[in-house]
């Protein structure tokens, strides 16, 4: 008995060494067996959204790298205390397609830093600014981005793949009775043409058949001109646009103004860069937009 039990802890004993050689591409056996794995979210979406693929794993530590929020990523700038933060990070998981312009810094200080980036094999559109990075903001291109998100950290960490595949498999399911919620919902609208305050909605619009006759401040943050509100109040008052759509996120003073002299009414619409980290957030918050946009265009 004594012998057998020899032999297995030996076989044990090799069979780690082997899985930590064989694990070469994610983060060592032997590592991930002392201490848990830690995996840094960049922002909001991505941090929810792992959440749901990472959650009620033991040996699984998940946080999010920036402070609650007030606006989008694009308006934020890493700290030094972030930056030393990620240093305590196996796995970054990232928007990509732009989103984080902190990124080659991340890599360039901490080589050893897995990348899990949501956005990969997602096609971009591109507007005036370049290639727009607000994907998560789409439904079905968020499900992308989650199965993403799944299959390179179980890459990245081996150890938990299963578990990785299985949340996420349940969390498409939710995702993706959302999805239909919002087709079905959003089918029959009066008017299709809305306004929004900055480029976070083209994914969503091109996925819900909405057209987005203008947006008010293109760079988030930034007060349109005289002029540029007059251009806008000559726009919404041309094409008749009944619905403007101010974010949580930014003051709606500008919509507020062209609001008034147009007459259209002001709604918000909310592209969940902001909120309650609770796994069920980004739905909750699409169902508010799908609510709002219905009273608006109805
Ligand atoms: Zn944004």
């Amino acid at each position: 008995m004594q012998k057998w039990a020899k032999i297995i802890h030996r076989f044990v004993a090799s069979a780690a060494i082997i899985g930590s050689v064989l694990c070469a591409g994610g983060i060592p056996a032997a590592r991930a067996a002392t201490r848990p794995v830690r995996i840094t979210a960049s922002f909001y979406p991505m941090y929810i959204a792992t959440l749901n693929v990472a959650k009620g794993i033991p040996g699984v530590e998940l946080r999010n790298l920036t402070k609650p929020m007030t606006g989008c990523l694009h308006d934020y700038s890493i700290t030094t205390d972030d930056m030393k933060g990620l240093t305590r990070t196996d796995i970054f998981v990232v928007n990509g397609a732009g989103m984080e312009s902190f990124l080659n810094k991340v890599i360039k200080q901490q080589p050893n830093i897995k990348i899990v980036s949501a956005s990969d094999g997602i096609e971009l559109i591109k507007d005036a600014t370049g290639e727009n990075p607000h994907v998560w903001v789409s439904v079905s291109l968020h499900i992308k981005q989650v199965r993403n998100i799944a299959s390179q950290l179980a890459l990245a960490d081996p150890q938990h793949a299963k578990q990785y595949g299985r949340n996420a498999a349940a969390y498409v399911v939710k995702l993706e009775k959302l999805r239909n919620d919002m087709h079905a919902g959003l089918k029959d609208l009066k008017t299709r043409d809305i306004i929004t305050f900055h480029e976070a909605f083209p994914y969503f619009a091109r996925e819900f058949g909405l057209h987005i006759a203008a947006v008010i401040e293109r760079e988030p943050g930034s007060e349109p001109s005289a002029k540029e509100l007059a251009e806008t109040i000559t726009l919404v008052k041309k094409a008749k646009v009944k619905a403007l759509f101010a974010e949580p996120q930014y003051p709606a003073k500008a919509a507020q103004a062209i609001a008034r002299e147009t007459g259209a009414k002001l709604y918000t619409l909310d592209p969940a860069v902001t909120g309650p980290m609770r796994d069920d957030a980004y739905i909750v918050t699409m169902t508010k937009n799908l609510s709002e946009l219905r009273k608006a265009l109805k």
